[in-house]
C-alpha cells in the first residue's frame, strides 16, 4: 500500500503547525497562507491568462472573512472556543502580508 509521504504532499494542504486566526466579526476560523503557497496559487493563476484586474479580484478573496467579507486587517488569533465553532466547517486560507 502506497504511503503518503512529507516530500510528495503536492496539492494536499498539510493544517499541521499552521498559524490559525479567527474573524473579527463572525468568528470563522481561517489558517495563513504561507508565502510558498502564495507562490503555488500565483502559479496556478497564471495558466490562467488573468487580466491584473482579474487577479486582483481574486487575490482579494482571499483577504478577506469567507463568511462575512470582513476584511482580514480585523482577525485575531484563534482561541479554544473559535475551534469548536470551527469543528462544523472547512477551515480556509487566507492571505496575510508579513505572515
Ligand atoms: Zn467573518
Amino acid at each position: 500500500m502506497p504511503v503518503e509521504r512529507e516530500d510528495s504532499r503536492e496539492g494536499l494542504v498539510v493544517l499541521r503547525d499552521r498559524k490559525f486566526i479567527a474573524c473579527g466579526g463572525c468568528g470563522w476560523v481561517h489558517y495563513a497562507m504561507t508565502g510558498e503557497e502564495k507562490l503555488a496559487l500565483d502559479r496556478g493563476l497564471s495558466r490562467y491568462n488573468l487580466t491584473p484586474a482579474e487577479q486582483y479580484f481574486f487575490e482579494s478573496a482571499y483577504r478577506q472573512c469567507l463568511r462575512c467579507e470582513a476584511p482580514v486587517g480585523g482577525f485575531r488569533e484563534a482561541q479554544e472556543r473559535d475551534f469548536a465553532r470551527a469543528a462544523g466547517h472547512v477551515v480556509t486560507p487566507v492571505l496575510i502580508d508579513n505572515s
